[in-house]
C-alpha cells in the first residue's frame, strides 16, 4: 500500500520557508506595481529576493540539477507551486515563469551547444527574457492552420508572417518562433519547426502590445502582436530537427499545463481564504454571513471543487513522476487543464459576490482572478479541444458491442448467470422442495 496524503518532514520544512517568505518579502512586494517590473525596478527589489530563493536551494525547481535545478519531481513541485499561485511575482523570484520556463525546457532538451550558451544558461539565470511566438491572428486553437513561413535561400532562412499574444515579446531577447518549413510533408505534424530568433533580427516588429483585460490604454499590454518581414536567420537557428515543432512543444507545453494548474490551486486557496474572512467578518441584521446557510453554502462548495481539483493535480503530479513521460500522461494533464478554469472561475466569482460592490471594484484583486481564470480556458488551448483529448483517451479503452441489445442488457447477464450456476440453482430448487412448506414451494418455483 503506497497512498499517502502526507509530506516528508524534510520537504514540509521548505514548504514552509516558501510560506513565510511569501507572506513577508514577495506579497509586500507586489503591491508597488510597475516599479518593480523595469529593468532598474528588477534589479532593485526581484534581483535579491531570486538570490535568497538560490540561497535557499530553490530556484528553478521544475529543472533537473544538471540545469541548476532540484529534479524535484512534479509531486514536490505541485505542493511548492500552491504557495506560489498565491501571488503574480512569486514565479519570476522563483525562476520558473512562464513562457522563460518552457522556452528553457525546450533549449535544454533539443537546443545545441551553441544554443545552450547563448540562451539557455542567461535564460535559467534569469538574466534575459523570452517568448514563445506559435499562434497566430487567424486562430491559434489549431497549429495546422499556421501560415507563417520559413523558405531556405541558400543557407539562410527567410520568414514572414504574423504571430498573435507572443506574450513579453516587448521584454524579450528571443523569440521562439514556429514556421511552416514543409508545407508539403506527407504528415501534417511534421510541416512546421521551431527557430530561435533573436528579437532585435531586422524584420522583427511589434505591431502591439495587446493588453488583458478591460479598460486600459490600447498597447499597453504585455502580449505582442508580432509580424516578422523577410527576417534572415542561418540555418543553425533552427530548434531540434527540422519539422519536428509538434513534438517539441509537448515537452514545453505537458509541463506548462500542470505548472500552471498546481499554482491554480494555491489562488484558489487564497481566493477561499478571502471569502472566508468576509464571512466572519461581515454582519448583516441576522448576524455574520458566515452564519447565513447560503453563504454556508457557496463556501461548502468552493472547499469541495478546490479539495477535488486539487487531488486531481496532485495525482496528475504523481502519475508524470512515476511514467516520466508526457505522452502516458496525456489524459489527466487535458483533464486537468479543463477543469482549473472552472474551479478558478467559479471560486473567484462567488468570493467577489461575496464582498459585494467592493468585490468588483478595482481596490479588490477578484476582478483580476474572473479574468485570469477565463485567461485559462484559452491560453495553451481551449476547453474543447482539451476535453475532445480526455474523451478520445477515455474511449479508446473501450469497443463496441455488436449485438442489437448490449452486452449489459439485464435479460442476457440474467441468462447468463443462470448458464454458469446452473448445477447451484439445481440444488437450491431440490433443497426447496423437500423442505416441503408452502413458502419454501414458491421460492423453489422462483428459483
Ligand atoms: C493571456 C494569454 C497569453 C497567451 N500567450 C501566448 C504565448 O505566449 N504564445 C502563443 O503562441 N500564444 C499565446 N496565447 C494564445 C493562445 O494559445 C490562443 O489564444 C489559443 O490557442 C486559442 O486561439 P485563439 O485565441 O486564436 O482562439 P480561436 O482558435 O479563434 O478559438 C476561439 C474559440 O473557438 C472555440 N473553438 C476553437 N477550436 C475549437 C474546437 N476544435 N472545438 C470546439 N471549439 C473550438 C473555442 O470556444 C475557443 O475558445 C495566449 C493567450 C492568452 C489569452
Amino acid at each position: 500500500m503506497a497512498w499517502d496524503f502526507e509530506t516528508d518532514p524534510e520537504f514540509q520544512t521548505k514548504l514552509d520557508w516558501i510560506e513565510a517568505f511569501m507572506r513577508e518579502e514577495v506579497e509586500p512586494l507586489s503591491h508597488l506595481g510597475m516599479a518593480v517590473h523595469g529593468s532598474l525596478g528588477r534589479e532593485k527589489f526581484i534581483r535579491p529576493l531570486q538570490q535568497k530563493v538560490k540561497d535557499q536551494g530553490l530556484w528553478a525547481c521544475h529543472l533537473g540539477p544538471e540545469l541548476g535545478g532540484q529534479g524535484f519531481g512534479q509531486v514536490k513541485l505541485a505542493l511548492m507551486n500552491e504557495k506560489l499561485g498565491r501571488n503574480g511575482l512569486a514565479p519570476t523570484v522563483f525562476g520558473c515563469q512562464a513562457p522563460d520556463s518552457g522556452n528553457a525546457e525546450i533549449i535544454a532538451h533539443y537546443g545545441t551547444e551553441a544554443q545552450k550558451t547563448r540562451w539557455l544558461w542567461p535564460l535559467l539565470n534569469g538574466d534575459i527574457r523570452s517568448a514563445f511566438s506559435m499562434s497566430e491572428p487567424t486562430g491559434g486553437s489549431d497549429p495546422l492552420t499556421f501560415k507563417t513561413r520559413a523558405v531556405l535561400d541558400g543557407d539562410e532562412w527567410v520568414i514572414n508572417g504574423e504571430k498573435w499574444f507572443s506574450t513579453n515579446a516587448r521584454y524579450s531577447k528571443v523569440l521562439v518562433l514556429y514556421a511552416v518549413t514543409d508545407p508539403d510533408a506527407k504528415d501534417p505534424y511534421r510541416r512546421t519547426s521551431i527557430f530561435l530568433v533573436p528579437t532585435d533580427t531586422p524584420g522583427v516588429e511589434i505591431i502591439r502590445n495587446v493588453a488583458v483585460g478591460g479598460g486600459g490604454e490600447i498597447g499597453g499590454g504585455n502580449e505582442g502582436y508580432v509580424r516578422y518581414t523577410d527576417v534572415r536567420l542561418p540555418y543553425d537557428a533552427l530548434l531540434g530537427e527540422r519539422g519536428a515543432a509538434f513534438i517539441i512543444a509537448q515537452v514545453r507545453l505537458g509541463g506548462g499545463r500542470v505548472h500552471h494548474a498546481m499554482r491554480t490551486v494555491g489562488a484558489c486557496k487564497n481566493a477561499l481564504d478571502l471569502m472566508c474572512r468576509r464571512a466572519v467578518s461581515r454582519t448583516t441584521r441576522d448576524g455574520r454571513l458566515a452564519d447565513l446557510q447560503m453563504v454556508q453554502e457557496q463556501i461548502a462548495d468552493s472547499w469541495i471543487q478546490l479539495e477535488m481539483f486539487r487531488l486531481l493535480v496532485l495525482r496528475t503530479a504523481w502519475l508524470i513522476d512515476k511514467h516520466k513521460d508526457y505522452q502516458k500522461v496525456r489524459k489527466d494533464i487535458a483533464a486537468i487543464k479543463v477543469a482549473m478554469p472552472k474551479v478558478y472561475h467559479d471560486i473567484a466569482t462567488k468570493a467577489a459576490h461575496l464582498h459585494g460592490a467592493l468585490g468588483v471594484s478595482n481596490e479588490m484583486p477578484f476582478m483580476h482572478m474572473v479574468t485570469s481564470s477565463l485567461v485559462m480556458g484559452i491560453a495553451d488551448g481551449p476547453t474543447e479541444v482539451h476535453k475532445v483529448t480526455v474523451a478520445k483517451q477515455v474511449l479508446k479503452d473501450y469497443r463496441p458491442d455488436n449485438d442489437l441489445f448490449p452486452g449489459y442488457h439485464i435479460p442476457r447477464l440474467r441468462e447468463e448467470a443462470e448458464k454458469r450456476y446452473a448445477k447451484e440453482l439445481g440444488e437450491l430448487r431440490e433443497a426447496y422442495a423437500a423442505r416441503g412448506g408452502r413458502r419454501d414451494a414458491a421460492k423453489a418455483e422462483a428459483v
